[in-house]
């Protein structure tokens, strides 16, 4: 076996006893990045230089005797929606394709407080708004478990990047379903936490009531590691909460005796896939031989979800993006005649299709006119839909779904057709309205595919989701399966 291969748990124990230098993961990692991603198209910037430079000093440190946290050594791909300091961060946009932050968003700092490596910036959706990594302003990626299909998105780089062996941990951002959609669609474990359990201060907006960064990984405890590190108060993000933040791994016990799991029938009926609500069914059965009690239960409001995601999501996307003037950062037209004209040709030339589409959107949503109509209306539905899960938790300690309500789609299948790229998010966007967390994690392989399943718990409740999704991960060992590249 490869080092590129290995769990970030498995080398963190060769790490300590000596087998292995951070310098031989890195070098061996960055191996793969040079002989695969032309094919998979994971990376926007790959950081080998300073990512080498880091591992040796790390090494350095070892020697020295210093402690070895974690994360230690263990190589990292970032959505390049977080900020890096001297390091190019485009959101994938032509907007900001110049861009280079003087700072590093604080989950950046975290990586490395833990001695982390990061080993680039990743591919994604234009400012997160999409599901296929279509959207992306500079390439498309490509799914490694067939190279024809899309990755999930929009953080489809960082997921594909650790699907791919490009990276042993990832971090991605999730608004509507962009962690959990391509993770599923990938074969990994994705995660997002409860809104406010990690800081998004350094993540580049989209729809600040929804964002959260969460992490990627290839099983669930590499997953819990990660967690840990990325949790906790951070006064620089107004929206950050001060909990304390337990140790996630202490969750990783082998036992779902006594779990109560609803599953809403509103997440297997219209819109999914036969052969994915099979696998799901099939993983609810596994849940139950192992002790769960898993029943179906309602969340009646969801099926109005994706249309109060679609109001709210653009609104607050056309407030953030009308920061991006070509003023003080980003792509500045040329050939202007004035300062207006300045605003509009830099507009008009540096976002894409479907951030011009959302913008539009938001803009009418808000209006002064249809404010009450859509934007109000969509905030009321939110609440009712969050009322739902809240009513839910009363009786239930987590609920599950399918992640993916289609398999991971031919590129180009539904790029026209922005409504059917939307519903792809079907099974994900309630648990953002809503702020709860919830994990994606492999439920099997269905023609060769890769299908996710959720597990949605109560807010701050990630432990007793890392506990039951590890659970059946390992009665289960769907983690094992591989992309044969
Ligand atoms: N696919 C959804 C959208 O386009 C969700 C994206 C996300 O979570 N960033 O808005």
């Amino acid at each position: 076996m490869e080092l590129f291969q290995h769990t970030a748990n498995q080398l963190h124990k060769m790490l300590i006893n000596k087998e292995v230098t951070c310098e031989e993961i890195i070098q061996s990692v960055l191996n793969r990045v040079e002989k695969v991603d032309e094919n998979i198209c994971s990376y926007i910037t790959v950081t080998r230089d300073s990512a080498l430079e880091k591992a040796r000093e790390i090494d350095k440190k070892i020697i020295n005797g210093d402690e070895i946290p974690p994360l230690t050594g263990i190589p990292v791909a970032v959505k390049d929606n977080m900020c890096t300091e001297n390091i190019r961060t485009t959101c994938s946009s032509n907007i900001l394709h110049n861009y280079i932050p003087p700072y590093n968003a604080t989950v950046v700092e975290r990586l490395n407080d833990n001695n982390a490596v990061m080993i680039g910036k990743t591919n994604m959706d234009e400012f997160a708004m999409g599901s296929s990594c279509e959207n992306s302003g500079f390439f498309s990626t490509r799914n490694p478990w067939a190279q024809e299909r899309v990755p999930g998105g929009s953080s489809g780089g960082s997921a594909a990047a650790v699907a791919a062996d490009e990276a042993v941990l990832g971090l991605g951002s999730d608004t509507g379903g962009s962690v959990r959609l391509p993770a599923a669609f990938c074969g990994i474990v994705g995660m997002k936490p409860t809104y406010g359990a990690v800081s998004r201060y350094g993540l580049i907006a989209f729809a600040s009531s929804l964002d959260q960064i969460g992490p990627f990984a290839k099983d669930v405890s590499d997953c819990a590691w990660l967690l840990s590190a990325i949790c906790g108060y951070d006064p620089k993000d107004s929206t950050s909460v001060e909990y304390n933040v337990p140790d996630y791994t202490t969750f990783l016990n082998n036992n779902v005796k006594g779990f109560k799991i609803g599953i809403p029938k509103e997440f297997m009926g219209e819109g999914i896939d036969e052969k994915i609500k099979k696998a799901i069914e099939d993983s609810a059965e596994k849940m139950a031989s192992l002790g769960a009690e898993v029943e179906e239960t309602s969340l009646p409001h969801s099926e109005y979800a994706l249309a109060a995601y679609y109001l709210i999501a653009p609104a607050e996307a056309s407030s953030n993006l009308a920061r991006y003037d070509g003023v003080r950062y980003g792509y500045r037209a040329e050939d202007v005649q004035d300062v207006v004209d300045m605003f509009k040709k830099t507009r008009s030339q540096g976002f894409g299709p479907e951030v011009k589409r959302r913008i539009m959107l938001g803009t009418y949503a808000l209006s002064a006119g249809y404010y009450d109509a859509y934007y109000n209306k969509a905030l009321k539905v939110r609440t009712l839909i969050k009322q739902d899960f809240d009513k839910a938790f009363e009786k239930y300690d987590l609920l599950m779904s399918p992640t993916n309500p289609v398999l991971p789609f031919r590129r180009g299948e539904k790029i026209d057709d922005p409504l059917q790229m939307y519903l792809v998010d079907l099974c994900t966007q309630s648990v953002n309205l809503a702020g709860i967390p919830a994990i994606s994690l492999p439920a099997g392989l269905v023609e060769g595919l890769p299908v996710g399943l959720q597990l949605m718990g109560k807010p701050f409740d990630e432990g007793n989701i890392l506990q039951a999704a590890y659970t059946f991960e390992q009665n289960t060992g769907y983690y094992k399966n591989k992309p044969s590249m």
